[in-house]
């Protein structure tokens, strides 16, 4: 998968190569740019914002770096991958988009070629999504009901979340089915050695070899736990 960040603060993004994420770049499974909007402006100071029209509080960005930059990474004459035609999917973080959920990391996981372009200040003239729109599938994603003072960190929860869903990227796939949301509930509880920890012990089912009362015991902390702490997923 070929993964593209534009942000003015790409600095942000070295942790991605760190861990799996690193190790899958390094094995050519995952093919993620970072780079600077900035490199796209072209007067002195490598303007990104101006005041918005209407008035109002706080900068908005200037469409003209961000074109420049779809032009490059997914326009005519893009360096970027054509393997089946599928169009890229251009993902802005925004606080006013759809929710990010392991649904979304999953269907976007199956994708050739990710764009996210990390917006700052009051966010990104709105023209920009327009013009996107003509070059691929433009998705505005929210990481949840909350505002943060950029995209970076919400794109590198994304870009970990549908990284690790990339087959290769995590040693052991079976780890991956059994997580939280991916059968709607949340996981079970987790334990490891010793048995007994500070007077506490491990419950005594998982000690007991019987892999059917484990897996029934399992599905039964499942359910408790996501009645109490996600009734919603439960529709309740
Ligand atoms: N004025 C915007 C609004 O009220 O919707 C908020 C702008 S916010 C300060 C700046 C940038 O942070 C946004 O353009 C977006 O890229 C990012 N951002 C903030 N909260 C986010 C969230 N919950 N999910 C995803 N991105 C977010």
């Amino acid at each position: 998968m070929r993964v593209d960040v534009v942000s003015i603060f790409p600095s942000y993004f070295d942790g991605l190569a760190l861990s799996l994420l690193g190790k899958a770049r390094d094995a050519g499974i995952l093919d993620l740019r970072v780079h600077d909007l900035r490199d796209w402006t072209h007067d002195r100071h490598r303007t990104v914002d101006d005041t918005p029209y209407g008035g109002g509080a706080g900068m908005v960005m200037k469409p003209e770096p961000w074109g420049l930059a779809l032009d490059e990474l997914v326009g005519v004459s893009a360096d970027a991958p054509a393997v089946t035609g599928e169009r890229p999917t251009i993902i802005f973080p925004s606080p006013a988009g759809e929710l990010f959920t392991q649904r979304t990391a999953r269907e976007l996981a199956m994708r050739e070629h990710l764009v996210f372009g990390c917006g700052r200040y009051e966010g990104i003239d709105e023209r920009v999504f327009e013009y996107a729109a003509e070059l691929g599938e433009v998705r505005l994603i929210s990481l949840g009901d909350y505002v943060l003072n950029g995209g970076e960190v919400a794109v590198m929860a994304m870009v970990e979340a549908i990284g690790r869903l990339i087959p290769g990227v995590v040693g052991n796939p079976e780890s991956l089915v059994e997580e939280s949301h991916e059968d709607g509930l949340l996981e079970y509880p987790s334990y490891t050695k010793p048995s007994v920890w500070r007077d506490r012990a491990v419950p005594d089912v998982l000690l007991s070899g019987n892999h059917g009362a484990i897996a029934a015991w399992r599905r039964e902390q499942q359910l408790e736990r996501t009645r109490a702490r996600r009734p919603d997923l439960l529709g309740e």
